[in-house]
């Protein structure tokens, strides 16, 4: 094995390594779509470094410290309004254009 390759085997378990305590840390995996709260307006948002947070469409980016409370496949409870949200295909694809803007 060549010296380089060396490095980027090391180079490739440091970033396994890192995505694992990243994804413990509360980074978003990208394995769900993102929420919004039909009642109260609460949303989800990932911050430029990759954090999943909530926020308020007057003060995005702003986390609220309140997360989306997991009860089903796509079922959520809103912890700000108790309200149920569904996770819909129809808002993944808005997701999904906001995202490919960037
Ligand atoms: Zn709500």
């Amino acid at each position: 094995m060549k010296p380089s390759d060396a490095k980027l085997n090391e180079l490739a378990r440091q970033l396994t390594e890192l995505q694992k305590r990243a994804k413990a840390l509360g980074v978003f995996a990208n394995d769900r779509e993102l929420l919004e709260c039909p009642g109260c307006g609460l949303l989800e948002d990932v911050t430029s470094t990759g954090l999943l947070i909530t926020c308020r469409a007057d003060a995005l980016g702003e986390d609220t410290g309140l997360r989306f409370v997991q009860l089903a496949d796509n079922i959520f409870r809103c912890p700000s309004c108790a309200q149920r949200v569904e996770a819909t295909d129809e808002l993944e694809q808005t997701r999904k254009k906001r995202k490919a803007r960037k």
